[in-house]
């Protein structure tokens, strides 16, 4: 509470005076009736607003006071983007300032949180993460699909396709794992993914929802299964933002969200899944 007045004190009185801080803040999937209040009270407060790719414009409503710089990739920040945001954090922090860093979904989960909080905290800069609603498991309620369910799913696993060294996850592993599998980042890769998991195992009448801009007006959703997800992709013309939801919980989807998910020739789900 002390550190909310002072904070508010800083504000109202003009230029930054007391220590400045960070908070890492995850915007949610998209449809900004998921940020959380936290957001919402450190956005109120903040001074500087650094905002990522795939924030929702709405979200910014709440901070009118703050400067707002767009640092996402598409927002036009070109050369070592992720340096020049740590520099910008920290310049701004060490002259006083409120910051917030807001990011897509949640800002741990594929999001960087970690790497630009422990480099905060080595330069002595105070930081805080507020968590959000990441995309894969929003896309996931968002069609129904629980992503783990007694005697289905007994547990869930969030995976990107995508690794900055060229590393690939265990497919293998994750074909036998148990769990869901939500993958992030995989729209390009499916024909690889696919070929993975049913080398390591997987079932391919496996289940598959393939979500783009989840939770946004304009999401789409694509029934399919793992043999012909590659192809329904193709089909249904799939763009990123998206994620893939692998499981059988995907044929247990609740209040008719799955069921009435249309494949890439528009044949519902249920009909797919009992074809499969
Ligand atoms: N921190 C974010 C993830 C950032 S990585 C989070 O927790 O959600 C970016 C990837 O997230 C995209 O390539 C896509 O796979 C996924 N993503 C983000 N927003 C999405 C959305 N609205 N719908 C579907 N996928 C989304």
């Amino acid at each position: 509470m002390k550190n909310d007045l002072q904070a508010m004190a800083s504000i109202s009185g003009g230029p930054a005076t007391g220590p400045g801080k960070v908070w890492l803040i995850g915007a949610g999937p998209g449809d900004p009736e998921l940020l959380t209040l936290k957001a919402v009270k450190a956005l109120r407060q903040a001074q500087v607003v650094l905002v990522d790719d795939l924030v929702a414009p709405e979200v910014l409503a709440y901070c009118p006071q703050a400067r707002v710089v767009k640092v996402g990739k598409r927002g036009g920040c070109r050369s070592t983007p992720q340096d020049f945001i740590l520099r910008l954090m920290l310049r701004h922090a060490r002259q006083g300032r409120l910051v917030a860093r807001l990011k897509g979904g949640d800002p741990c989960v594929f999001g960087r949180a970690g790497e630009e909080a422990r480099w905060l905290a080595g330069h002595g800069i105070d930081c805080e993460i507020v968590n959000g609603v990441t995309a894969g498991l929003a896309a996931a309620a968002a069609c129904g699909i629980p992503v783990t369910l007694r005697g289905v799913a007994r547990g869930v696993t969030l995976i990107t396709a995508h690794a900055e060294d060229g590393s690939t996850p265990d497919w293998s592993a994750l074909a036998t794992s148990g769990t869901t599998l939500v993958v992030y980042m995989g729209a390009t890769r499916l024909e690889e993914i696919r070929m993975r998991l049913l080398a390591g195992g997987m079932p391919g009448a496996t289940p598959v929802a393939m979500v783009e801009n989840a939770t946004l007006p304009h999401q789409r959703e694509c029934a399919s299964t793992l043999d012909g997800m590659a192809e329904d992709a193709a089909g249904f013309g799939l763009r990123s933002p998206a994620v893939l939801v692998i499981g059988d919980v995907v044929a247990h989807a609740v209040r008719g969200g799955f069921a009435e998910l249309g494949d890439a020739s528009g044949e519902s789900a249920r009909k797919l899944l009992r074809r499969a």
